[in-house]
């Protein structure tokens, strides 16, 4: 009887699961599936599984922005794609209902692939302010520019793999859905739908098992609808075929699915035990030290008033972690060195080395205190940051605060209201807030403070 990826693993835990080889023999692929009479073979199965699908997907797909028909003829195409490939850049990264909401600001912004090639990388940038893996952003851009210096869209997957940050996931989503091609997609939904629909136990994330998927998506891809078949397959996998609660009996497929047939023959086994759930990786631990640097200039009613805070925001290295990105002052430091003594001094040593701000010049400083701590978790690194505030009084040319640093397009100085409305990235904007909270904290307890002992402290 075959074994589920679950009790297989925990019983040989240096074999590989067997569910599979016990259900869908190795070189297996749609032509081939027809144990327990599930997949009878290239003229019925295939057919009756495309047209199920398509029916279901018809009666039942999402309404979605970037889902309107492409007008005639290679303009309407372009369009198409152009929608196709921002949503699926978008989706990557998110749910769909945070995707609609930015979607539709891109594209009152850059409704076509020409007006995005002419923005620049800052306004790419806040627009994808808070999606994260600002990478995908850049490479929109620079995928934009190539296609618009060459004046046209690429209509298959093969050429479309050829612009700047198209894999084979978004050039099959492209060519299919914009160009019919008759080219399939891989994407975590089909990945879902297909490991259960055949029952594979391999680990989704291998090589030769990435592979078998896009051989048997290539299979079932609906010659005459790729591109709906395809959105059909993603569909099923983000509703019906969900990670933990399946909806077999409203499953337009479930009587093709080697998943739930073994299911059903095995208690031990259920649909969910595919795709079998691989550990991810522990993301490697960073410490850093923030320091939200606010400079104060001019009279004290204004300061007051809050008018003459600005901030000073630093641009991080072109490339790796989120590169060319605005940041608060912030220094990588050692796990064992994160009291407070050795963060100011490494923040000082950095500053002193940017800006040319000496913090110990005690006469700039009016306050610096420690505001707290924010974990910030990326794909492969939790970065813990230490994150203080430092109220600098600056008299005279506020400018030469920037000018003095060592590459002065580095670095920025943002006033209060447009830090507010600019688009930081979700770490910062964190920052941002904490800091922030921690004003208001300390102004409503120093208003509640009688006024001798508040003149007191602050001639302290
Ligand atoms: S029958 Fe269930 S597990 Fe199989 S494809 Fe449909 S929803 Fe997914």
């Amino acid at each position: 009887m075959a074994k589920s990826p679950k009790a297989t693993t925990s019983r040989r835990p240096t074999r590989k699961p067997r569910a599979r080889s016990a259900a869908v023999p190795p070189s297996a692929d749609i032509e081939d599936l027809a144990p327990s009479g599930v997949l009878a073979g290239p003229t019925s199965a295939a057919p009756a599984l495309r047209s199920g699908l398509l029916r279901w997907y018809d009666a039942h797909r999402r309404d979605l922005p970037w889902r309107f028909p492409a007008a005639p003829g290679r303009e309407g195409r372009e369009k198409r794609a152009y929608a196709v490939w921002v949503s699926e850049v978008m989706l990557q990264q998110t749910r769909v209902p945070v995707v609609i909401d930015y979607y539709s600001r891109w594209m009152a912004r850059w409704p076509t692939v020409e007006t995005l090639a002419a923005a620049t990388q800052e306004e790419v940038n806040e627009m994808w302010a808070g999606l994260g893996y600002y990478r995908r952003a850049r490479f929109l851009l620079e995928g934009a520019k190539q296609i618009a210096e060459k004046g046209e869209f690429p209509s298959t997957a093969s050429t479309l793999r050829q612009v700047r940050g198209i894999g084979d996931y978004t050039a099959g989503a492209i060519a299919s859905i914009a160009f019919n091609e008759v080219t399939p997609l891989v994407d975590g939904n089909v990945v879902r739908v297909i490991s259960r629909l055949f029952a594979i136990a391999d680990n989704p994330k291998e090589s030769s098992t990435v592979k078998r998927f896009w051989e048997l998506a290539g299979q079932l891809v609906d010659p005459s609808r790729p591109g709906d078949f395809n959105q059909a397959m993603m569909e099923l996998g983000a509703t019906l075929c969900s990670k933990t609660k399946p909806d077999c009996s409203q499953c337009p497929v479930s009587s093709h699915c080697q998943a739930l047939v073994l299911s059903h023959e095995n208690p031990l086994i259920g649909v969910t035990d595919y795709p079998r759930v691989v550990p991810k990786a522990k993301p490697r631990s960073d410490f850093a030290a923030v320091c939200v640097v606010q400079i104060e200039q001019g009279l004290e009613q204004e300061m007051a008033a809050g008018k003459c805070n600005f901030f000073l925001l630093i641009k991080r290295p072109e490339e790796g972690l989120l590169a060319g990105l605005w940041e608060f002052p912030s220094v990588l430091v050692d796990e064992c060195k994160t009291d407070p003594l050795n963060r100011r001094k490494e923040m000082d040593r950095y500053l002193k080395r940017l800006v040319d701000i000496d913090v110990e010049q005690k006469s700039n400083l009016v306050l610096r205190e420690d505001v707290g701590q924010h974990v910030h978790v990326f794909s492969h690194i939790r970065l813990t940051m230490h994150v203080e505030l430092m109220v600098l009084k600056i008299k005279g040319d506020m400018g030469q605060v920037c000018n003095k640093g060592r590459d002065s397009t580095k670095l920025k100085l943002v006033d209060e209201s447009s830090i507010d409305s600019m688009g930081l990235t979700s770490g910062i904007r964190k920052v941002y807030n904490m800091v922030k909270a921690f004003k208001e904290k300390k102004l409503s307890e120093q208003t509640q403070m009688p006024t001798k002992k508040r003149n007191r402290r602050q001639k302290q």
